[in-house]
């Protein structure tokens, strides 16, 4: 499944590139023989689009190599900084449309269209609009970032160069030169969709909340296994696009057996991954107090005091130790809390107070997943 993702992506960012250079060689020729700096800039914005997709390859070659001793994860991260890479690409040509414009509100210059140049802008204009929506539907069809935002950029160019289009026929029947002006307003555009995916390459750096969807359709496979109660502190680590690697915490009754947990733990293991391509490297056990009563009305106590704080999400792995004396369980507080250590103190110097006669251990859980 992998290998044909990365085929995608490779085919997709060929016909891209090819489709540039041309493009970009047409308007090269049409716009030093009509001296138009719009067109030649577009001419150089179309180049820029070609060597963004080289970019993109590299960087899905790099990714699909294999893990080694010092890259146990794979490569798979290396798309988000080409990604990053491709997003200052855009960034780039925005500032230096944006420029140019600038330069020529201030300096027009004589220009000299003719028919060709108008068919030549036009095909150009056709290919590029084609060309972004095939490439963003391929992108989101692997979900792939790098293809998403070259597609995105070729929908830019497009309305670019109708701009350069539309002045250079406004031109020729006005004599009016208006290009300048129009070319300033879509290069804060270009800037803006730079920004935008900068700020999406670098969010997948720092590494994001799991989709709900998926987080919640694990927990669901998980607990088809009719003997675990709840499936809790579900993390994923994504070491690349559809790459996951995480851990989980399940509840299971204090009856269970070793070799039974081990069991359903094995099976979860192989359902998850087989479903989800999802790694889960860790189970985490929670021990659920079945036998004792009194226990049971000591949990519901306790729920009652930490679900007083409206700031708390969750609360699981529940287990007294009469034994040890000892009582604990993990709180989930909303990162919107205040100050969650604040709350977190609270309700164990509560708890604390109510059941002193023991020793009490509370885990403040992150709210990693759905
Ligand atoms: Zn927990």
């Amino acid at each position: 499944m992998k290998n044909s993702r990365e085929k995608i992506v490779i085919r997709t960012s060929i016909i891209s590139i090819l489709a540039n250079i041309v493009l970009a060689g047409f308007k090269a020729a049409v716009g030093l023989i009509s001296h138009s700096i719009a067109i030649v800039s577009d001419a150089v914005n179309n180049l820029s689009d070609a060597l963004s997709s080289i970019i993109t390859i590299v960087g899905t070659k790099l990714a699909g190599r294999a893990p080694d001793k010092k890259h146990p994860y794979g490569y798979g991260r290396i798309e988000y900084i080409t990604s990053l890479v491709v997003s200052a690409i855009v960034l780039y040509a925005g500032i230096t449309a944006g420029i140019e414009s600038v330069k020529k509100i201030f300096a027009p210059e004589e220009v000299d269209y003719s028919i060709t140049t108008l068919i030549i802008l036009i095909a150009g204009i056709i290919v590029k609009f084609a060309l972004g929506l095939y490439v963003k539907k391929k992108g989101r069809d692997v979900k792939s970032d790098s293809l998403v935002a070259s597609g995105s950029d070729a929908f830019n160019d497009a309305i670019l160069s109708i701009s350069v289009l539309a002045s250079a026929i406004v031109y020729m029947i006005f004599h009016i030169s208006i290009e300048a002006y129009v070319g300033v307003l879509l290069s804060i555009f270009i800037i803006k969709a730079g920004i935008e995916l900068i700020k999406e390459s670098v969010d997948n750096v720092l590494g994001t909340r799991v989709e709900s969807s998926l987080a919640k359709s694990i927990k669901q496979e998980i607990l088809k296994e009719k003997s675990i109660q709840g499936a809790f502190d579900l993390v994923l680590n994504d070491y690349g696009p559809d790459k996951y690697l995480g851990s989980v915490h399940i509840e299971v009754p204090d009856t269970m057996t070793v070799s039974e947990i081990d069991k359903i733990s094995r099976d979860i293991t192989k359902r998850v991954s087989k479903k989800f391509g999802v790694i889960l490297h860790t189970i985490g056990i929670y021990s659920v107090n079945t036998k004792d009563k009194n226990v049971i009305k000591i949990r519901k106590d306790i729920e009652k005091i930490v679900f007083s704080h409206k700031e708390v999400l969750q609360m699981h792995g529940f287990y007294l130790d009469e034994k040890d004396k000892s009582l604990s369980f993990d709180i989930i507080i909303d990162f919107k809390a205040e100050d969650r250590a604040k709350t977190y103190q609270e309700i164990y110097d509560a708890v604390n107070a109510k059941y002193p006669e023991y020793s009490l251990a509370i885990t403040l859980d992150v709210d990693a997943s759905d």
